[in-house]
């Protein structure tokens, strides 16, 4: 259940906070569909981003998580240099599904209504037959089983470039060019948190792990040979590296404490529950690589569609996190703040060009 909350929020007022943007929503009462369609930005070219089906405790609570999601997504493309705008979508997930391939059928429909303003993918509780499902009622759709390169699940290519991020505040933090003997604590081994150990097991890393799932921390037991940890002991491991790849909000006021790293680099979404969050890892001299600068592999994976230009694009992540260390040093930023910087400066001159 996602609990995030902003009840105290005005719609406008958030709108005009997070530069939005335009926010859709969609009743089906044959399907039982209730979804949300938070288009931030589209100077770049239409707004990409995936569909979350998960359960949330209210309407409010999905449209902010669907808004600042959305914002990352604009952030994300604009900072990997694709043509592409923020957008993100969330469907509440009912307590009972009537007919599942009706329901994403009936959700392709509402995006088909936006014209290509808004293109979804995969993402937390969706699956490439939900992508096929939609794809049966709009063409606006990625990371379906039909696409041209991969299987349509984006999760290697976004381990691959948290990977290259870790080698660049690696060597940032310690000045070494392997990750050989280097540890990570990884929370979450879902799909990306399962090929970054791959990747990371086969370059010579230590690892720890967990997963409220426990058939996922089994299979990852049996793959790599790491020290499992429970939900909560993971946050205290004393590591170099602390890589979160389960939902967002996991560096909050408590959870910061409790940190043995030097180093947070990870593919969730929004890691840090406020912006506050990244000051205080600052002070505590934790390296912290900005979350979309870092899981950005999956979406130049579904922007690109062919294989070498977005291996090429996956790996330059590597460069941009070096390039936004260098720059956070010198403005005596957080890296946070000065990625959100340099992502809107792109966002605002693709603006100004188009108006020209
Ligand atoms: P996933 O659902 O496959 O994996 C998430 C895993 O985290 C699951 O195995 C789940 O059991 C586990 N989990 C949930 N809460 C937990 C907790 N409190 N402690 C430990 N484990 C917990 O999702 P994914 O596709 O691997 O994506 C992981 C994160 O990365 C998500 O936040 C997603 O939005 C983000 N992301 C994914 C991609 C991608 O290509 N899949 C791209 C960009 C961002």
């Amino acid at each position: 259940m996602i609990e995030v909350d902003n009840s105290q929020s005005d719609l406008f007022q958030l709108s005009n906070e997070m530069e939005f943007g335009d926010i859709h929503f969609k009743h089906d009462s044959e399907t039982g569909l209730n979804a949300i369609i938070a288009i931030h930005n589209t100077n770049l070219g239409p707004a990409l981003g995936g569909c979350r089906f998960v359960p949330y405790h209210s309407t409010q609570a999905a449209m902010y998580d669907a808004m600042r999601l959305a914002q990352g997504m604009s952030y994300k493309a604009a900072i990997a240099g694709l043509e592409l705008g923020g957008g993100k979508s969330v469907i509440i997930k009912p307590p009972k599904i009537k007919d599942r391939q009706k329901l994403f059928a009936a959700f392709g429909c509402f995006i088909e209504e936006l014209n290509g303003r808004y293109i979804t993918a995969i993402d937390s509780g969706t699956t490439v037959d939900d992508m096929d499902a939609i794809a049966t009622t709009t063409s606006y759709v990625a990371s379906t089983s039909q696409q041209a390169i991969a299987t349509g699940d984006p999760s290697p290519y976004t381990a691959l470039g948290v990977r290259r991020a870790i080698e660049a505040a690696v060597k940032i933090k310690f000045n070494k060019d392997s990750l050989d003997g280097i540890h990570v604590a990884i929370q979450g081994m879902g799909h990306v948190g399962y090929y970054l150990a791959k990747e990371l097991h086969e370059l010579g890393a230590n690892l720890s792990f967990c997963d409220i799932n426990p058939e996922n921390t089994e299979k990852a037991k049996k793959a790599f040979a790491g020290v499992e940890y429970s939900a909560d002991e993971i946050f205290d491991v004393e590591c170099d590296v602390f890589a979160p790849c389960a939902l967002g909000d996991a560096i909050n006021k408590k959870t910061v404490g409790q940190l043995n790293t030097g180093i947070i680099v990870g593919a969730a979404n929004n890691q840090l529950a406020s912006p506050e969050i990244g000051k205080d890892l600052q002070e505590r001299d934790i390296l912290y690589v900005p979350n979309y600068v870092a899981n950005a592999g999956g979406l130049i994976q579904i922007a690109m569609d062919n294989e070498e230009k977005a291996l090429t694009k996956v790996n330059n992540i590597y460069e941009t996190v070096l390039n936004i260390f260098q720059a956070s040093k010198r403005n005596n930023q957080t890296p946070e703040e000065t990625a959100n910087f340099l992502a809107k400066q792109i966002i605002v001159k693709a603006g100004t060009k188009n108006a020209a």
